[in-house]
């Protein structure tokens, strides 16, 4: 299939799963995730209209960011390091991994040094598998609470991935579960205004996710492909 034939089938699915849902397809932001392909395949993505784009490593996305980086709202999606987050800092407007206190020390430092604000989904492990990062669900209040003084650290919402599952539908606890947790930590009012947005789905899982309430999906395989589609 080519790009095109991806994306369009693809916008077939959001819009499905929201119409199943009774959601407004603007409801749903898809960030294509660029991670396995090169600056001119991430290229010919924002050439179809597509926004947000989405890499989890810094070392991979560097050289599409210099080439591309005016031309897209950047994402990072995987794991940060501390030691990273000098490199990504005012390049990547949204980060959706984060999951820890040193981690958001960090992110406010740089962000205040720079006076900007960054957007951060705070990442949970509601699956509680033990390769998966993010806080514990019964962490998250506490993280909040610890976190309300950054001024330069705004948590739109929450993040989580779901184990691989060969029916998809086995994922809609960990989605329902993620749902369930900001709409608890949103009735207790930990941020300053109510976190809106669940970053949630993949390629195999976005359709069970849009259906449980997610605003952001995340999808390089079945969107972007791989560098020889
Ligand atoms: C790679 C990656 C994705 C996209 O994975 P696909 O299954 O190829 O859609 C989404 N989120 C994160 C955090 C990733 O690392």
């Amino acid at each position: 299939m080519s790009l095109i034939e991806r994306i369009s089938q693809v916008e077939q699915q959001v819009s499905e799963a929201c119409r199943r849902s009774g959601r407004n397809r603007d409801e749903v932001n898809v960030v294509a995730v660029t991670k396995y392909v090169s600056a001119a395949k991430a290229a010919a993505v924002l050439d179809q209209g597509i926004q947000h784009i989405g890499e989890n490593r810094w070392q991979t996305a560097e050289e599409k960011w210099r080439a591309l980086g005016e031309r897209g709202v950047w994402h990072f999606i995987g794991h940060l390091q501390t030691n990273k987050v000098k490199d990504v800092i005012g390049k990547f407007q949204y980060i959706h991994s984060l999951d820890r206190l040193s981690l958001a020390n960090e992110l406010e430092k740089k962000a205040a040094a720079l006076n900007i604000r960054v957007s951060a989904f705070m990442q949970v492990n509601i699956s509680g598998e033990a390769t998966k990062h993010g806080l514990q669900p019964e962490q998250a209040a506490d993280f909040l609470r610890e976190i309300e003084r950054f001024k330069h650290l705004n948590v739109i919402g929450l993040m989580t991935m779901a184990p691989f599952e060969s029916s998809p539908e086995d994922t809609r606890p960990v989605f329902r579960g993620l749902r369930q947790l900001r709409d608890e930590l949103n009735a207790r009012a930990f941020t300053p205004e109510p976190m809106t947005e669940l970053s949630m789905g993949m390629s195999n899982d976005f359709e069970v996710a849009i259906e449980e309430g997610a605003t952001w999906v995340r999808l390089g395989s079945i969107l972007v492909g791989k560098e020889e589609d």
